[in-house]
């Protein structure tokens, strides 16, 4: 393949180690029946591993330089499709039947890119995603921590996310300045909780973590949530049985989904 240089503005750092890749598409656990959506393929080290294991492979690339290069490069085998587009734009409801995804993710849409696809979970087997280490932790993290916030809620919501390995800068050409992490996530049949209206239940979570450092009782009355007067944050904490000088970062999201249901059903 010839030589594309990296463009910095789309988050290129190309894999250069193709044990890492191996590894990571081991990770994605690909047999032949599947359908794998890979997003960003750049020079195509992941996606000629994927299509000898799959199906079927569908790689989104937004790079027109790299599209033809893809083409050139895989327009002979006959379970590669390239998709010419914005990942973003994407419309993964559109696939035909269910698909696992595969990706080293470009680190600018990083987070966008997992709630976009988490909008189309239903189709979603599972995925497997390159990103930065930062994110990962934050990503898996469980309550308690400083990782723990509205990022590791909003996706364990939906998924169960496992850190698989960590890969340094060298792996990558050009070297990234932080390290990279490969998170395997399943996708819940349900919703990990049920919640009485998840736009509440998300208001809730975000109150608590815009201010980090207040108690949850604080950092709700700071929040203004409508019709949530001081009297009835008092009684909601008693009855549920959670002080309220907790921090909102030691909650699960069980707990979370108590106190959200029981302020919307004042
Ligand atoms: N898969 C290749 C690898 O592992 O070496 C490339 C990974 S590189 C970190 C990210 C890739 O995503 C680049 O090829 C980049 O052009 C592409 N990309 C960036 N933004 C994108 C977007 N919005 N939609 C689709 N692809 C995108």
């Amino acid at each position: 393949m010839m030589y594309v240089s990296p463009k910095k503005s789309l988050g290129q750092h190309f894999l250069t180690d193709t044990n890492i890749a191996r590894n990571i598409v081991d990770a994605a656990n690909i047999s032949k029946d599947d359908t794998v959506v890979e997003i960003g393929p750049g020079n195509g080290i992941l996606t000629r591993l994927l299509a000898e294991r799959a199906k079927r492979v569908i790689a989104i690339e937004i790079d027109e330089r790299l599209i033809d290069k893809l083409i050139e490069e895989f327009g002979s085998f006959n379970n590669i499709e390239i998709i010419a587009k914005d990942a973003l734009k994407f419309s993964f409801n559109e696939i035909e039947g269910r698909f696992k995804v595969a990706a080293n993710l470009p680190y600018y849409i990083t987070t966008p890119i997992i709630f976009h696809l988490l909008e189309s979970r239903d189709k979603i087997i599972s995925m497997t995603l390159m990103m930065q280490r930062e994110v990962a932790e934050r990503v898996a993290a469980n309550p308690g921590g400083k990782d723990y916030g509205v990022l590791s809620i909003a996706v364990q919501f939906y998924a169960e996310p496992a850190m698989n390995f960590i890969v340094p800068p060298s792996a990558f050409h050009p070297r990234p300045k932080v390290e990279s992490a490969v998170v395997s996530f399943s996708i819940l049949k349900n919703r990990r909780v049920e919640v009485l209206d998840e736009e509440f239940f998300f208001k809730v979570v975000r109150a608590a973590f815009n201010q980090r450092r207040k108690t949850l009782r604080n950092a709700l009355k700071a929040a203004n949530l409508p019709s949530i007067t001081d009297n009835a944050l008092d009684s909601v904490f008693a009855k549920i049985g959670i002080d309220p000088k907790r921090r909102g970062e030691t909650l699960s999201i069980g707990e979370f989904a108590r106190l959200a249901d029981t302020l919307y059903s004042l």
